[in-house]
């Protein structure tokens, strides 16, 4: 599943005209994420019914940052862009209401827990400044290892949080690993662990709790 998308070609994206520094750059590359993926028709059922999982979600959740949510077509299941704007596919809308939930509650763990911000630190720890190709490449190693490292721990951290949610909406928290199934296996990327590990880890976090 490419929940969180955050993409490792940023500093290969073309310099603007004026001076960026990293955190300009992986908004800017955050935005033109946004832009591409196709937006759903928002008054569809479907889209409707996306909304009112997400307000269950919200309501058991007080104390959340200000978060949006934009229901989206084609291949990209869930992620979050700009650290509060939720994207989700219209297709989460023919899933049982637990797995449903669970996806949204994925991407509000990503908010809840500046997951953003994070990965933001992490870019300009190793790129602080003004963004030129001499110094991104002489880093671009060590931080991409960082930054994948950082990408697969929020993964969990979020699984985590969906659980932990899901029961508080009196769902089986179970459910998260038929989500995985449903939505078919994926292996290790830069940016997720595989499904097997997420399974492994909800497994492993559902044993503990009982
Ligand atoms: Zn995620």
């Amino acid at each position: 599943m490419r929940w969180l998308q955050l993409t490792f070609l940023v500093l290969a994206l073309a310099p603007s005209a004026r001076a960026e520094d990293i955190v300009d750059v992986l908004r800017r590359s955050q935005q033109a994420r946004l832009e591409a993926l196709p937006g759903a028709d928002p008054t569809s059922p479907r889209a409707a019914l996306l909304q009112r999982s997400f307000a269950t979600l919200l309501q058991a959740q007080p104390g959340l940052p200000p978060v949006d949510l934009r229901v989206i077509t084609g291949p990209v299941i869930a992620e979050t862009v700009h650290g509060h704007i939720v994207l989700a596919n219209e297709r989460l809308a023919d899933l049982p209401e637990g797995e449903r939930l669970f996806v949204l509650a994925h991407e509000l763990g990503h908010v809840a827990q500046q997951h953003w911000l994070q990965m933001a630190m992490v870019y300009q720890k190793w790129v602080p400044g003004e963004v030129t190709p001499e110094q991104t490449d002489a880093v671009a190693g060590r931080l991409g290892r960082d930054a994948s490292q950082l990408a697969h721990r929020q993964e969990f951290e979020a699984d985590a949080f969906a659980l932990r949610l899901l029961r508080r909406v009196g769902h089986d928290p179970a459910v998260a690993v038929d989500a995985f199934m449903h939505l078919g296996m994926t292996q290790d990327t830069a940016t997720h662990p595989g499904t097997r590990k997420r399974v492994a880890l909800v497994r492993a976090t559902l044993a503990g709790a009982e």
